[in-house]
């Protein structure tokens, strides 16, 4: 399983070290060659708009979207959900829209009302996962075919639709190898 990580901005060797434990082989992603042959993509969190910005200055942005319609999976994570979302009316910053729910960015306060919670997470076990949300997103008005994987407050922070997988959280920053796992798994398990 090869799974690049965009590294254009944010956590990016923590995701590949959590990738790599979980025996995937990984590809640090910088323009759009490095996409060849990926099952899976991660996008770490960061600034949403600068994101885009590097996204679009370095040839990414239609690449990645071609590549997820051909079938790559992509784990969103923060920044990641807010790019893999749909924009709301009025919102002008330009989203992928790979999954079929809007984004309210920075929804839970500013960066000094960053909290860690024990979220359930139904489908990694009965074990809470120990989520860090930094200046998080949620999402909303999810389509028929997104599978709610957990809310916090009534508020949806991870998602999935096929093998787009949108989390409002870090992961990456706490050790806990479950979310990295399930994505792993979820490409090779094809598209259900
Ligand atoms: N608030 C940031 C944004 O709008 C996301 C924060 C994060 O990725 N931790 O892009």
């Amino acid at each position: 399983m090869k799974i690049g990580v965009l590294a254009l901005q944010g956590a990016v060797r923590e995701h590949v070290w959590a990738l790599q434990a979980c025996g995937a082989e990984t590809v640090t992603v910088k323009g759009r060659e490095d996409l060849a042959g990926l099952d899976g993509l991660v996008i770490p969190g960061g600034e949403s708009t600068t994101v885009g910005k590097l996204l679009k200055r370095f040839q990414l942005w239609d690449a990645v979207r071609e590549r997820a319609q051909a079938g790559m999976g992509i784990f969103g994570t923060c920044t990641g959900m807010i790019l893999l979302a749909k924009g709301r009316a009025g919102d002008n910053e330009p989203r992928l829209g790979l999954i079929e729910c809007e984004v309210v960015r920075n929804a839970f306060g500013r960066q000094v009302d960053s909290f860690e919670t024990e979220l359930a997470v139904p489908v990694l076990g009965e074990q809470p996962f120990p989520a860090v949300f930094i200046r998080a997103p949620y999402l909303i008005n999810p389509g028929r075919q997104v599978e709610v994987l957990a809310t916090l407050d009534g508020k949806i922070v991870l998602a999935r639709q096929g093998k787009i997988l949108a989390g409002a959280f870090h992961p990456e920053l706490t050790g806990d190898l479950r979310l990295h796992r399930y994505f792993h798994d979820l490409l090779r398990c094809g598209e259900d």
